[in-house]
């Protein structure tokens, strides 16, 4: 079994753009600067904006963070939105996401510049993706993509399963695995919480993604032997002996499947880093295609 090392690869690439951003400033260019805008006080999402900072560090990007009250009005949030968009020293910014529950999540979405928009979540990059044309990937796919690329693994002609359809994950990766690409070219087969036969496709699946959020969902009997696992799912589960009471798990019940898939992801160290790390190299690409100045006004 190989297990995909994404920590270990998320690492290596930072310092493959740490060099490229030197190269920059070395000719005289500023680095790139990557926003990260935080609504409340939400722990897990604190975690997650936190490890994005420290990645930016790591690749000597400029990192901000913008925090804003839990009871922002929308306007306000728009108006903060607005003023990223317009601010020629920022080349892409992230809204992390959940939302607070009074917030309209796609409307706001909907105002971030698609040419800032380094989590890939702006319909116009969705769009874009869809056709196959240049666009920013929706950051939790693109870094699965680029693993498995990194892995040297091409998934021509397999049979890939995707758990789960979020607009986030599941749907667009999907539609990554199926396009004309070296890391695509599957067939896919998307299940969600109406599927029926679960267990039934999944052992069809040469890769198998398992993005819903339930922790030790898949299990072995729904495994094909040598099957390819990529595991979305950070899921919290008690645990006494842990410092602070839980331990992340994913979706797949690693220890039961790992002596029966070719190569699977770790949680945590496997998805995660690689979705931190795709978000620097979309903030990189809106610095060199010059988001910021773009939008200058
Ligand atoms: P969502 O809650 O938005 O979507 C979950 C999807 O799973 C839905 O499509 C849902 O179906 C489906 N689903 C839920 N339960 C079942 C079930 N029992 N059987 C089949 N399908 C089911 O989640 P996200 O896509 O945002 O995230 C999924 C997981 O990945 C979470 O654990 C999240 O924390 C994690 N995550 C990890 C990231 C990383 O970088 N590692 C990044 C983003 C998310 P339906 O549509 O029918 O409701």
């Amino acid at each position: 079994m190989q297990l995909l090392d994404g920590k270990a690869l998320s690492q290596s690439i930072q310092l493959e753009l740490k060099a490229e951003v030197e190269q920059i400033v070395a000719q005289g260019g500023r680095p790139p600067h990557l926003v990260a805008v935080l609504v409340g006080e939400h722990p897990a999402s604190a975690s997650y904006v936190r490890n994005k900072m420290r990645a930016c560090e790591r690749a000597n990007f400029r990192s901000s963070l913008k925090k804003l009250p839990v009871d922002i009005a929308q306007e306000d949030l728009l108006a903060e939105i607005a003023s990223l968009n317009q601010d020629p020293e920022v080349d892409g910014y992230i809204l992390q996401l959940p939302l607070p529950a009074h917030i309209d999540e796609q409307l706001v979405t909907q105002a971030v510049a698609p040419e800032k928009d380094v989590d890939g979540f702006h319909p116009y990059n969705l769009g874009q993706m869809l056709l196959g044309e240049d666009s920013y990937l929706p950051a939790t796919p693109m870094g699965m993509i680029t693993l498995l690329e990194r892995y040297g693994m091409e998934t021509s002609g397999k049979e890939a399963v995707v758990i789960g359809r979020s607009n986030i994950v599941g749907r667009p990766m999907s539609v990554l695995l199926s396009r004309k690409h070296p890391q695509g070219n599957c067939t896919v087969t998307v299940l969600h919480s109406r599927s029926q036969n679960m267990a039934e496709h999944c052992r069809r699946a040469d890769i198998i993604v398992a993005a819903i959020g339930q922790a030790n969902f898949l299990t072995a009997d729904m495994v094909k032997e040598g099957a390819i696992i990529l595991d979305v799912g950070i899921n919290a589960i008690d645990d006494p002996k842990a410092k602070r009471g839980y331990r992340l798990v994913g979706d797949v019940d690693f220890e039961g499947v790992k002596e029966k898939v070719s190569a699977i992801t770790p949680v945590p160290g496997g998805v995660g880093p690689m979705t931190v790390v795709s978000l620097l190299m979309n903030c990189l690409k809106a610095y060199k295609t010059g988001a910021g100045k773009a939008l200058e006004k």
